[in-house]
């Protein structure tokens, strides 16, 4: 389960300007994807469309078959997990707050989410620093350790598929990279990962498709990539 299919899928934002054109690819499930490309190539665009930010204006998207355009948005959420670009924490502790992804979850569900996002090490700070039960006052969370919370919210809902957009990230490169592989560690053959990103922080994939004028002009597996430059 998890397997995506993008089937001459054509967008635009505005009439005339095509972002897509004809785009087609598979992720098998539990497979790995990054795209990459030039700033403004369409990477962002394509995690928007899986989660049906927007509609296809041509073509189809097939998750496990099924066209998502005919998928109710609730059953399209419960399959797919994005983990946002700015993650808003609340003034709870970091657990409360990695269990705001599955309110029904318990602490040891939580505690398993927060171990694969490499984030338990903070579960009882505040967001601000303040841990609740030694009482002293820690460093701020950083962005890199914001995403991990993030990332534990998804984790925790199951989804097949996980999305995550790193294209216009303000971490550094090897924060990302660190991110990656965790995700990587915890989806490790079972759940589809799509990534978008710079192709410098690129660690592993199981296919990378580079983006550029509307279609996919590269691609293949990472290493032969990286070796053209
Ligand atoms: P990338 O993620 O590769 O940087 P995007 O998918 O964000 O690229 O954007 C592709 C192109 O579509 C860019 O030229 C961008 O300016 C344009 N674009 C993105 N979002 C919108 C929008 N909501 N309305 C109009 N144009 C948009
Ligand atoms: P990101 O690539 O992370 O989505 P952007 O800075 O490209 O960030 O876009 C921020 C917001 O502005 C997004 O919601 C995007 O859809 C929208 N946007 C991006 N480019 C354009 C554009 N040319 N015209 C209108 N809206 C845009």
């Amino acid at each position: 389960e998890g397997r995506v299919d993008f089937q001459n899928v054509c967008f635009s934002y505005t009439a005339g300007t095509e972002i897509l054109s004809e785009v087609s690819f598979t992720v098998m499930p539990g497979q790995t994807v990054a795209l990459v490309g030039p700033s403004g190539s369409g990477k962002s665009t394509i995690i928007r469309l899986l989660f049906r930010f927007y509609d296809v204006q041509g073509g189809c998207i097939l998750i496990d078959g099924q066209d998502i355009s005919k998928v109710r948005q609730n059953s399209l959420r419960s399959y797919i997990g994005v983990v946002p670009q700015d993650t808003v924490l609340f003034n709870d502790n970091i657990r409360e707050n990695i269990r705001y992804g599955r309110i029904s979850a318990s602490d040891q569900e939580v505690e398993e989410a927060a171990v694969a996002a490499d984030i338990h090490h903070k579960i009882l700070s505040l967001p601000d620093g303040y841990n609740t039960e030694v009482g002293e006052r820690g460093l701020k969370l950083s962005g890199g350790e914001k995403q991990r919370v993030a990332i534990a919210r998804t984790i925790l809902k199951s989804p097949r598929i996980i999305l995550l957009d790193e294209a216009t990230s303000a971490l550094d490169s090897q924060t990302e990279r660190n991110i990656q592989a965790s995700l990587a560690k915890v989806c490790a053959n079972h759940t589809t990962l799509v990534v978008a990103h710079r192709l410098s922080t690129i660690i592993s994939s199981d296919q990378i498709l580079v983006l550029q004028d509307a279609r996919i002009a590269e691609r293949g597996r990472h290493e032969e990539l990286l070796a053209m430059g």
